[in-house]
């Protein structure tokens, strides 16, 4: 083979392996379309959304059965109350993570009850009861700043923004119990998933109740964080792309693509799972998984761990979802979405 030749069949091969990684990347992206025009919308102010957090974790954490988690449950009903929402606790008695009995409560809030066309937004408001991804105190409590209360923060926000402009959609607001107490793993090493999520799992087998079905929902789980970064997460894709397109497309259009980024990452058991496989309404999951897990997982470095408090929560963070989900609402309203 002459020399030329050879070079000729190198750079060839080199274009070659290049475009084939591109399109694996490409694989793992898609393009947003954005709607345009950002439309005029109510103010989420972030600095309440913050204060939201802030309260949350000075009521301690909120394990179920303990009376930190029924003063937090009294205040959360009072707020939407306060908004002009309309709230009820949706309590059961169900099988804790330890298959003993265990005493949990949703908490429900609801706007323009007549209207059919609805959607669901929601969050865990419970914390863990173990710290078990930190290095000591091991067996207390977290505070769940982020894990917990940023989600509900987010959502008590966006109550009071919509409660300020008249919107022609109805809106299921609810707040889920013992999502975070399952099992890691138990003694034969089995993960078992039930063990998690156990408001949602209560909700979505008694929703057949509710006279009107939501056609999406978004589910908001550590939401708050300094860095925060939101992949399209797998399950999220399988059941529910355009819900997905339709919040990263307004974030791409907001200016907040380095949170929304355009990445995929695998499926999570959270809320979302039992919603979408028992209740059957196409529910997405925003959710903060880092560019670059730490040791103890998938998720940030203050996942379960003491560190999950309020020196991790970052207005901006919250302003960003807050801003994304009030424009996706608007739009859906006005039917432009
Ligand atoms: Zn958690």
């Amino acid at each position: 083979m002459k020399k030329q030749q050879f070079t000729l069949i190198y750079l060839l091969l080199t274009a070659l392996i290049i475009i084939s990684s591109f399109s694996c990347e490409t694989d793992n992206s898609i393009n947003y379309t954005h709607t345009d025009p950002i439309i005029d919308v109510p103010e989420f102010n972030r600095d309440s959304a913050f204060s939201y957090v802030q309260k949350q974790v000075d009521f301690g954490p909120r394990v179920p059965e303990t009376k930190e988690h029924n003063a937090c449950a009294d205040w959360l009903k009072k707020k939407f109350d306060s908004f002009g929402w309309n709230t009820k606790f949706q309590e059961a008695d169900v099988t804790g993570f330890d298959d003993q009995p265990m005493h949990i409560k949703n908490i429900i809030a609801t706007i323009n009850p007549e209207l059919k066309t609805r959607v669901l937004l929601c969050a865990h408001w419970d914390t863990r009861r173990i710290a078990d991804q930190d290095t000591e105190n091991k067996e207390k409590p977290i505070l769940g700043a982020d894990d917990g209360g940023s989600g509900v923060a987010v959502l008590i926000e966006l109550a009071r923004a919509i409660s300020t402009k008249e919107i022609n959609l109805g809106i299921d607001i609810v707040l889920f119990d013992a999502e975070d107490q399952g099992e890691s793993s138990n003694a034969k090493g089995e993960y078992r998933k039930e063990t998690w999520c156990i408001g949602s799992q209560h909700w979505s087998k008694n929703m057949h109740t509710m006279a009107k079905k939501p056609y999406m929902g978004i589910l908001f789980d550590m939401v708050g964080s300094k860095g925060a970064r939101f992949p399209r997460e797998g399950l999220s894709v399988r059941h529910a792309a355009g819900v997905v397109n339709q919040v990263w497309g307004e974030a791409l259009g907001l200016g907040y693509s380095d949170l929304f980024v355009n990445d995929k990452f695998h499926e999570l058991v959270d809320d979302h799972l039992f919603i979408n496989d028992i209740a059957k309404i196409p529910t997405i999951d925003i959710i903060n998984l880092p560019t670059n897990p730490t040791a103890n997982g998938t998720f940030g470095h203050y996942w379960h761990t003491h560190k999950d408090n309020m020196s991790i929560i970052d207005k901006h963070t919250l302003g960003a979802v807050g801003d994304v989900i009030i424009q996706v609402l608007y739009k859906n309203s006005a039917g432009i979405l």
